[in-house]
């Protein structure tokens, strides 16, 4: 497409730059008619095909001497339609071709962020990686389509015209362009004053936007506050600052023009005073046909050569961009796919040995020396206080973090032996943090599963203990969730992400702490469900909630990132340990609600 585009460009310049030359000898021919007072040859001979086709002809190879006068007027309006077709063409293969480097790029981009790892995610401002899909490629595009056509366009105007001007009369090509150094530094310099200044008011912009989005979510702790004055005059002041800054760059571009058009005006002068001196002078090839001819070719330099500061700053743009889109291209996910898969078999236990896990960026010990095994079907429960490790250990067993030292196998071969794919898909999860995408109830329930009938996804609200709520809703599993949605409760919220995990029917389930918003005894309901419901599902369910008459099958308590205790209810508190402790803790403060 590039190299069809470039085609094209020359093309629809050729035609263009042919008309002047027609334009000189139309005029001259008008000029001859006043001054002799009569209808010269030329422009008698029979007007027919064969001879217009000659003229065409000779137009094209550069030798138009003579011509009937109509002749020439089709000519030009010919010459007109070619370049016009050729400039539609050039569009259609130079621009078409950035858009579609545009929809690899945001391919590229997207599919990149959907193989980073946990951590990187984390790390990241959503801002700053919606930049780079959004701002930034269409930085880029902006290069590989107007910037890049612009170049060889104007690449093209300027030696077509360069070479026709010289041929014409050099003495006369000089003169012309006399001034053009000095527009060439003026819009150098002008340009680079305006892309500071647009740069800057860029920055501000972002400034606002941040301030509004901030204010926005958060409106409910302002207005609880009483701040609405104070966020206003913050808003209002960043406000100030942007009207000062874009006026001042309307400024600096309302010189920009007038000032590329005094140059041209300049230019425009000098060559109709040096064509007038040619012909005053009679020198040889000399005619107002030529001034006319030299007049058309300042015309077209004019828009190549003022786009010259627009195009370079494009180029700056797009440059700052792609390297920021490679350096987040560069970044690989530290957790990948091994060369030679294996598959997970979760009728094999699965076994910590000696798992060692700290947070980088904080330091944190988060497990220390885990040596734990998880029989096939086993119901667990790990409570512990907050930070004690919990969502540390779901999320290596998911492989979002891989441990320092030690390992996690499932029966024979360690967790990085497996596709990452096919060992998540064995695992429904219910994260800490749960979220919800704004669709319908049932297609998020469904998202565990696309394959899932609705009947199927009834039956797993069930079990998570929404369908009653579900079903009172006005569309009932057709109710919109989210942004354009009703708004749910955190406990809805949760069982509702249960649902989802459980539609999955993974031999093993995670549960992170996702009963805490709702109360004890839905709590309870839904996990004696899940106990009777799936008998040979390994499930782990992660609280802070002791249950005295629920059945797990051991209790694991952890404490700073150690396992520190372990067994039935009964025994764990016999021990009169951590569990004792924080079990009677709880006891004392349901009481104090009660009372
Ligand atoms: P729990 O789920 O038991 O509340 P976590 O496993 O979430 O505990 O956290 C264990 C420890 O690791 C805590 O001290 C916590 O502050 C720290 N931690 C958790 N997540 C991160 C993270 N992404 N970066 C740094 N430190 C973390
Ligand atoms: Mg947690």
């Amino acid at each position: 497409m590039f190299i069809l585009g470039v085609f094209f460009v020359l093309a629809s310049n050729y035609f263009r730059i042919l008309s002047p030359r027609i334009t000189r000898f139309v005029v001259d021919h008008i000029v001859s008619i006043i001054s002799q007072n009569k209808i010269t040859d030329s422009s008698t001979y029979p007007n027919n095909f064969i001879r217009f086709f000659q003229d065409l002809f000779a137009v094209f190879t550069g030798q138009s001497s003579s011509m009937g006068l109509i002749n020439a007027c089709i000519i030009i309006f010919l010459l007109a339609i070619f370049s016009g077709l050729f400039m539609f063409l050039m569009r259609q293969t130079l621009i078409v071709m950035s858009r579609k480097i545009e929809f690899d790029q945001k391919n590229e981009i997207y599919s990149h962020y959907q193989s980073m790892d946990h951590s990187f995610l984390k790390a990241q401002s959503t801002g700053d990686l919606m930049n780079r899909i959004s701002e930034d490629v269409s930085r880029v595009r902006m290069y590989t389509g107007p910037a890049i056509m612009y170049i060889i366009n104007l690449s093209a105007v300027i030696s077509f015209c360069l070479f026709f001007m010289w041929r014409s009369d050099p003495g006369l090509t000089l003169v012309t362009l006399i001034p053009l150094p000095i527009l060439a530094f003026i819009i150098y310099k002008v340009n680079g004053v305006i892309h500071r200044k647009s740069e800057h008011l860029q920055n501000q912009l972002g400034i606002i936007t941040s301030i509004a989005q901030e204010s926005y979510s958060g409106i409910r702790v302002i207005k609880s506050f009483v701040q609405e004055k104070n966020t206003i005059d913050h808003f209002h002041a960043s406000s100030e600052n942007y009207k000062k800054e874009s006026m001042a760059l309307a400024k600096t571009e309302a010189l920009y023009f007038p000032s590329i058009g005094l140059l041209i005006g300049i230019s425009t002068l000098l060559t109709i005073a040096y064509g007038t001196l040619e012909v005053i002078h009679h020198k040889p090839g000399a005619s107002i046909g030529k001034i006319a001819e030299f007049v058309l070719y300042i015309q077209m330099l004019t828009f190549p050569v003022s786009a010259i500061g627009w195009t370079a700053s494009m180029i700056q743009r797009a440059s700052a961009s792609q390297k920021r889109i490679n350096a987040f291209l560069d970044i690989l996910p530290d957790i990948k796919d091994p060369q030679h898969p294996q598959k997970p078999d979760f009728k094999d236990s699965i076994s910590f040995q000696h798992v060692n896990y700290t947070y980088e960026n904080t330091g944190i010990k988060a497990i220390i020396d885990l040596n734990l095994t998880i029989r096939k079907g086993e119901k667990l429960a790990i409570v512990g206080k907050i930070g004690s490790g919990k969502s540390t250990l779901a999320k290596l067993m998911l492989r979002f973090i891989e441990p320092q030292s030690g390992c996690i196998k499932i029966g024979e071969h360690t967790l990085d032996q497996f596709s990452i794919s096919e060992l998540r898909d064995q695992m429904g999860y219910v994260p800490q943090d749960q979220f919800l995408f704004s669709d319908t109830i049932l297609e998020n329930i469904r998202f565990g599963n696309p394959s899932a009938t609705e009947r199927e996804v009834i039956q797993f609200a069930e079990m998570a203990g929404i369908h009653d709520e579900i079903r009172g809703f006005p569309d009932g599993y057709q109710t919109l969730i989210g942004e354009r949605g009703i708004t749910l409760s955190g406990g809805q919220k949760q069982r509702i992400s249960i649902a989802r995990a459980l539609i999955k029917k993974s031999p093993l389930l995670i549960l992170d702490d996702s009963l805490s918003a709702i109360d004890a005894h839905k709590e309870q309901d839904i996990l004696n469900n899940l106990n009777m419901g799936i008998k040979d599902k390994t499930v782990i369910v992660i609280t802070h909630r002791f249950f005295t008459n629920l059945h797990f099958d051991r209790i694991l308590v952890f404490d700073d990132g150690k396992l520190v205790e372990e067994g039935s209810h009964a025994i764990l508190m016999e021990r009169k340990g951590i569990y004792f402790d924080l079990y009677l803790r709880q006891q004392a403060n349901q009481d104090n609600l009660m009372s």
